[in-house]
């Protein structure tokens, strides 16, 4: 086997499809409850899709859990909250229970819907949560500290709002740390980042959402050099190519398509590929569909997709 294909191998073994029981062996773990895009797969309003009858295609809103699962009582922080944390905090308590508390907190990237909306249920009126932890950036933190609904949750203290800077780590469980980092997205009312998930023997990379690679290679800032610092990138995948929204002229949609980043890719060596998870897609993506022929594509070229319900181990 050569070095690439072993290396290769290696990551393949790390990423595995967990329903219920994790814990076992990986002491420090990632997980994928969601791969969809802020409105879910099937959408509001999309009564053709084929999910609605067939609940084997639903799909959640993007979102990832960390759990360390080296104390007694298992640590659980969530990556968004979204519009379905509901369902995601069951998947969630499935993986790794903790009856005393909920969450040891939750990281939000920006103030889009399918991020952040879900705090509604850490209210008064659903879970009645007694100050999770909610790291946010200023304005982000800002935005929910003075706008209802959010700012009930604060006066209220079911959520406990932890300001987050730029590329400063927040140290969350000894040698584990988040690290968030600005990127290029549509800001309307917050900044907008994505996150570095370190533990001492790997980083996980979380972009969801952003508007371009290009303006990032505008700001200075290359994907290829962050890939390359990291052991594997949840990259945004919202739409495979143009053409995908019947009737609507796509070139000005502000993410990068599946199509243009894996010709952008095409040139890295595998190993760099494979570290790739396509996350956060539309209902209209065809990746979604598990027999598609632009899912097989990404497949053939070395790129993954990321599955709800899939584990990355961070811990070896
Ligand atoms: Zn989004
Ligand atoms: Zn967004």
């Amino acid at each position: 086997m050569t070095t690439a294909l072993a290396t290769l191998a290696v990551i393949l073994a790390s990423i595995a499809s967990t329903s219920v029981s994790a814990k076992t062996t990986c002491s420090v773990s990632l997980h994928a409850l969601g791969v969809a895009q802020d409105g879910g797969k099937p959408q509001i309003g999309n009564s053709d899709d084929p999910a609605w009858d067939d609940p084997a295609l639903r799909r959640l809103a993007t979102s990832l859990a960390l759990i360390d699962h080296r104390d007694e009582v298992p640590r659980r922080w969530l990556f968004e909250a979204t519009p379905d944390v509901k369902a995601q905090m069951h998947m969630l308590d499935q993986i790794a229970s903790m009856p005393d508390r909920p969450l040891d907190g939750v990281f939000l990237t920006h103030a889009h819907i399918g991020h952040y909306a879900g705090l509604m249920l850490f209210g008064h009126e659903s879970m009645g949560a007694d100050n999770i932890p909610v790291y946010a950036m200023p304005k982000m933190a800002r935005f929910l500290a003075s706008h209802g609904p959010w700012s009930q949750l604060v006066k209220y203290k079911n959520i406990d709002i932890e300001e987050l800077h730029d590329k400063h780590p927040v140290e969350i469980a000894g040698d584990v740390t988040v690290t968030p980092f600005l990127v290029p997205h549509r800001q309307e009312f917050s900044e907008v980042v994505g996150y570095k998930i370190s533990s001492d023997k790997k980083t996980a990379l979380f972009i969801p959402d952003i508007d371009a690679w290009e303006d990032w290679d505008a700001l200075g800032v290359s994907i290829e050099d962050q890939i390359a610092e990291v052991d594997v990138a949840y990259l945004d995948a919202t739409f495979f190519a143009d053409g995908e929204i019947p009737g609507r002229d796509m070139s000005g949609f502000p993410h990068p398509f599946v199509a243009h980043s894996m010709a952008r890719f095409a040139e890295l060596p595998a190993r760099e590929k494979s570290k790739i998870r396509f996350i956060h897609m539309n209902h209209t993506n065809p990746l979604h569909d598990p027999d598609s022929e632009e899912r097989r594509v990404v497949k053939e070229n070395g790129f993954g997709i990321a599955d709800e319900g899939e584990r990355y181990c961070l811990s070896r």
